[in-house]
């Protein structure tokens, strides 16, 4: 039982693609047998393959599950944004749940989840297509442009100095668009998100881990052990990791229900665009960057000259909305960069994200399971977030209690109401962003 129409859980949404066409098809055996082992992981992403990654390499038994194969979900799909982020919390409410401290550790972990990738990028020798220095936000309205407020709570929250752009700048800098003006913060880079994916599956195998595709997980029992089943054969395993983010089900555990809610997002990416092209349009630039719109576009040319443009997706995945969907984010594109209105755009693709109602990840034991652990939540922006995560849960289930995550994080996350008919809960959020969106 998951909360959108079955199709968004399949192969359409990823029929076309771009990330599949830059790496060979990566793909493990399915279970074929009961099996045991120490721990088991429901979930190959990011969070499940670097939780498996790091008890693997602690000398853990450990076997990770994927209903299809390694990073089908939005890890094998997003727009390789490897950024701060993770939660959409403020400084001012993590301040009255833990004061200045945990308004200090939350941040702390946003920089250090993106140091992690870098890191483990650096220590694998990955190739992984890197490119932009930090990212940059772009006002969409002249108002928008004033940014020095923003620009303290940067420099407070992570300790590093953003730099403030003019209208005239962006363009010096090759970023040209609709655009009043720009603040980059100089933490975070861009990756191709498979081959990020592949060299943590390869890493995580390599150290022992086993990897299973096509072989969903549709019962988990705790209990002195933890008892999971896919629909041919038993597992047994000392303590369990659920890791299946935006792709989770209402009742794989029961207690999963409605304490998440996935939403879509969706990109295209066009072919090359040649140095002509990009000079007509003023955009020159490998910088990734995002705007200041409440549901925001998210775009960075790739290191090919593609150019790759992402936004919120369809509150319904039917072929209408998706039809929908598809002519909103071509609009969009072509308003912001209209130079480039006959430049034919290759690849569409979407998927699902994760929000939470604590609006920052969830990493913990689930209650009166001390063998059931969870990791989701990352409202997005999980590169970096669900692969730090992912090491957060292998060494809480190494040690058995909770580490130093700031408190956000150990939260239990409260349901949403409407149950299964939440994602309708987004209707009027969206409604209410388009309008402040205006100006
Ligand atoms: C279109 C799009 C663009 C995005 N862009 C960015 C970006 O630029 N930067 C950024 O930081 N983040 C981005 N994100 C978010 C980021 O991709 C996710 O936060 C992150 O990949 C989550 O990783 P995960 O491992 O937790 O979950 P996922 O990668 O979604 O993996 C969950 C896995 O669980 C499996 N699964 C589900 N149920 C079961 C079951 N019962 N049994 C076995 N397996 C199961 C699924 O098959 C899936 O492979 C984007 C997401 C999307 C969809």
């Amino acid at each position: 039982m998951r909360p959108y129409e079955e199709a968004a859980y399949g192969f359409g949404p990823i029929e076309n693609l771009w990330w599949g066409r830059t790496v060979p098809p990566t793909n493990t055996p399915p279970l074929t047998q009961d099996h045991t082992c120490d721990v088991a992981i429901v979930g190959a992403g990011f969070t499940g393959l670097s939780a498996a990654y790091h008890l693997a390499r602690n000398g853990v038994n450990v076997s990770v599950f994927d209903a299809q194969y390694p990073a089908f979900g939005a890890s094998g799909r997003n727009g390789g944004f490897c950024c701060l982020g993770g939660g959409l919390i403020s400084n001012s409410a993590l301040e009255k749940l833990g004061g200045k401290e945990e308004v200090q550790r939350y941040r702390a972990t946003e920089l250090q989840a993106v140091g992690h990738v870098r890191q483990f990028l650096d220590d694998h020798n990955v190739d992984a297509d890197v490119h932009s220095q930090g990212e940059t936000l772009l006002a969409h309205t002249p108002r928008r442009a004033n940014f020095e407020g923003y620009a303290r709570e940067i420099e407070e929250s992570y300790g590093v100095s953003p730099t403030l752009h003019s209208k005239s700048d962006l363009e010096h800098m090759g970023l040209g668009g609709r655009f009043f003006g720009g603040l980059t913060t100089p933490i975070g880079f861009g990756l191709n998100p498979q081959k990020y994916a592949w060299a943590l599956l390869q890493a995580a195998q390599e150290a022992g881990a086993c990897v299973f595709s096509n072989s969903a997980i549709v019962y988990i029992q705790a209990g002195p052990s933890v008892r999971l089943s896919t629909s041919a054969h038993q597992i047994t395993a000392k303590s369990a990791i659920i890791a299946t983010n935006g792709y989770s089900s209402d009742v794989v555990p029961q207690w999963m229900r409605a304490r998440f809610l996935p939403v879509q997002s969706s990109v295209i990416v066009t072919r090359p665009l040649s140095e002509q092209e990009q000079q007509a349009q003023g955009w020159t630039s490998d910088q990734m960057a995002y705007d200041t719109r409440q549901l925001l576009h998210y775009f960075r040319k790739l290191p090919d000259g593609r150019f790759l443009f992402g936004m919120r997706g369809g509150l319904q995945f039917t072929a209408a909305s998706e039809r929908r969907i598809r002519a909103k984010i071509k609009d969009d594109f072509h308003r912001m960069f209209p130079s480039w209105r006959h430049v034919e755009i290759e690849h569409y693709w979407s998927g699902l994200v994760c929000f939470n109602r604590t609006l920052a990840p969830f990493v913990g034991a689930l209650p009166k399971a001390n063998n059931l652990y969870a990791a989701f939540g990352y409202h997005g922006n999980g590169v970096a977030m669900a692969s730090y995560c992912g090491r957060a849960i292998a060494e809480m289930t190494l040690c058995h209690h909770s580490n130093s995550l700031p408190k956000v994080m150990q939260r239990i996350p409260r349901q949403y109401p409407l149950g299964r008919f939440r994602r309708n809960l987004l209707r009027p959020a969206y409604a209410a962003m388009t309008l402040t969106d205006l100006w």
